[in-house]
This record gives C-alpha cells, structure tokens and sequence, in this order.
C-alpha cells in the first residue's frame, strides 16, 4: 500500500538501463517515504528478471508471466497497470519516456485520472502550500522538468490523485546497485485477472529492431560540436579529436539542424542524455536544452571564442579561443605527450 513502483522495460529477458535507473532513484525516494519499492516485470520467460533488479532495492517484484503479453501492445499492458494499481494504490509509478513509455504512461494515468508529467529531469520530495485553499501538502513528488520551450525549469505537483506519475528519459538518473545481496519477495500475478481478453485484438505478426550503430551514451569520453564549428568539414576535427583520445563525437541541435552531425549524435533535452567522464564542448553555447543532456559528466572543457558563453560557467576548464586553432593544438600535444 502507498509504495513506489517501476515498471520495467524488458527486451529477452534483460531489463532495460532506464527501468534500472528509476528504480535506482525509486529506491532513494522511497527510503525517503520510508515505504517500500516495487516493481512491475511484465512478458514472458521472466524468471531471471528478480536477480537484476533485487540488488537495486527491489522489496516485491510482480511478475506478469504470459505468452500473451510479448510483445508489448498497448492494451493488455495498460489494463494490467491500470487494474493492478487500482488494487495496490501505489503513492508514485514511474517509467521510462522512451516509446513505450510515451505509449503506456498516459494511457494508465489517464484511466486512473492520475496525471502525468513526461521527461522529467529530476525528482524530489517536498512540500506544497495551497495558498487559496490554506492547506499545506506534505511529501508530494516534485517532478522537475524544463518547460517552455526550455525557458524554465518548470516544478510539478500532483497533491490530489494518486498515483503521481511521471516518465523519465535514459541517461537521466544514475544507475546504481544497492545491495547485491537485497532480496525482496516475488509476487506472481495472474494475467487473466487483469487483462480482458478483448485486450488481445492485436497480433504482432512480425518484428524489426535495428539497432544504433553508435554508443555515444556508454562512451566515457565525449567530443561535442556545435554550431560555432562552421562546417562539416571542420566538424572533421572533432573526428580526429575523438580518435585521438578514445572518445566519440557527439553535437549539438544547431550542429545537427545545419547539417554537420547526423540526429543520433544530438545530446540534449531532445537528443540523448550522456554523463561521461570527460565532455569537450567545441563551439557550444550551452542553452539550458543541451546542458540537460550533459551537465552530469565528470569533466567539462569548453572551447569557446566567447569568453562569456553560457557553457564557461559550468565549465570545469575553460579555453577561450577559435576551435579551428584549438583542437588541432590538443591533437599535436595529446600525442606528442601521450606514449
Ligand atoms: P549557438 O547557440 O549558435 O552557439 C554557438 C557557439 O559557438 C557560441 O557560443 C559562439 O560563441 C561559439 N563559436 C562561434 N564560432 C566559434 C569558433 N570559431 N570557435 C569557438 N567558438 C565559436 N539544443 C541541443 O543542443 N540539444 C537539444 O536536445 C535541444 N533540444 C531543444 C528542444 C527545444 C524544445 C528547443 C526550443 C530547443 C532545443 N535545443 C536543443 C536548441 C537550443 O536551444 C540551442 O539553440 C542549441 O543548443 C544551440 O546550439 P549551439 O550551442 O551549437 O549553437
């Protein structure tokens, strides 16, 4: 009753680095609420999925265990939420804004009347004060996003209905064990009794996955350009930075809009969410839209000819000058001095 639940993302049997960073950050939320995580494992061949997410703090792991429901459809999954939360009443649910995320979460909130709050960059505990109504909520889930286009960092509350939820893009939160040894309780749960058969219209006759060729996001050293490097040709040096160090190369969405980077490179608000150990930003403002998908990272250089860009003040080092004379340098000084 009043826990925090995750629904979890599970592609043959392996459970998705996005349900394991909410239940990462679920698992602190909780501690807070001092009340339980748990967390929903829905398809089919399930049982490996207890010993990924237990170690995360997991206190009960439901298990929806039907052929049926692989692959995701929308309707037998937003049935078994819906009616399981409708049961359980959890005070939180959170999932993934990735496209089954986008899919399943407003469904289920909005079958439960619950509200939702999509791409959330943080979330937070605290207090609201109604000031018309003169009452003063306690503990309410702060879901924390850029809004407007990015012009602000908009705090969201949901003081009345329950459960609060909200969709968290991957990269955002820190994926962290908690105990390798934390055991929680399995629950088995019958899908028949959540799910009408009706549900079941749909048949998934065939499927394609492509995967990404690139892995900026689980790339520990990021070589980021922006529009300030002018051309594609000069975006080259960043290719050549990036192969130098061991890094990939990554942009920002004026990079991209101009044609210098491909859509996969994008980090951002609307891009990937990256936290390497180093990030050199070439040529980058840093609006608030690409400082969400990056300001995690271990180490920030900026390169920038503009002593005053946005990005030098969350810089940790800082190099003012023109990227045409910089990175070449860096290149010729990386190897010079490296064996
Ligand atoms: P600019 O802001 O044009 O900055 C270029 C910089 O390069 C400047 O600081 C300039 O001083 C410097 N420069 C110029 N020439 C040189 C040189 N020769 N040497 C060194 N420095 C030089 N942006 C993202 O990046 N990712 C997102 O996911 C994203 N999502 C968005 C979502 C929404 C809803 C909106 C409204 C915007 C989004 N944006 C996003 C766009 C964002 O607001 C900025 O427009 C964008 O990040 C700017 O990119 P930039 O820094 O490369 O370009």
């Amino acid at each position: 009753m009043n826990n925090i639940v995750v629904y979890l993302e599970i592609e043959d049997g392996i459970v998705g680095d996005v349900s394991l960073e909410l239940l990462t950050k679920g698992r602190s939320l909780a501690d807070q609420y001092k009340c339980n995580l748990e967390a929903v494992a829905v398809g089919s061949q399930l049982d490996k999925v207890g010993e990924q997410v237990f170690p995360y703090g997991v206190d009960t792991l439901y298990v929806a265990d039907d052929k049926r429901m692989v692959p995701y459809t929308s309707l037998p999954h937003t049935s078994l939420l819906v009616n399981l939360f409708k049961e359980e009443k959890p005070q939180i649910a959170l999932m993934g804004a990735t496209s089954l995320g986008r899919d399943l979460g407003p469904r289920v909130s909005s079958a439960l009347f619950s509200g939702l709050t999509a791409d959330c960059t943080a979330l937070e505990i605290g207090n609201y004060e109604d000031k018309k109504a003169g009452k003063v909520y306690e503990n309410l889930l702060y879901q924390i996003r850029p809004a407007f286009g990015g012009n602000i960092v908009a705090t969201i509350v949901n003081p009345d209905c329950r459960p609060q939820m909200a969709t968290v893009r991957e990269g955002v939160m820190k994926k962290q064990i908690r105990d390798p040894k934390y055991k929680g309780t399995t629950r088995k749960l019958d899908v028949s009794k959540y799910v009408p058969d009706t549900d079941f219209v749909i048949e998934v006759i065939e499927r394609h996955i492509e995967k990404s060729k690139l892995n900026i996001k689980g790339s520990p050293i990021i070589i980021a350009g922006g529009y300030g490097m002018g051309s594609t040709d000069n975006f080259k040096l960043l290719y050549d930075l990036a192969a130098t160090l061991g890094g990939e190369v990554g942009a920002s969405r004026a990079a991209v809009d101009a044609g210098f980077a491909e859509h996969e490179r994008q980090i951002g608000q609307t891009g990937v969410t990256v936290r390497p150990k180093l990030y050199i930003a070439c040529g980058i403002s840093g609006q608030i839209q690409h400082i969400a998908g990056m300001q995690e990272s271990s180490m920030i250089i900026a390169i920038n000819n503009d002593a005053n860009a946005p990005i030098n003040t969350i810089a940790d080092y800082v190099i003012t000058g023109n990227v045409e004379e910089v990175i070449p340098k860096m290149i010729k000084y990386y190897k010079a001095n490296s064996k």
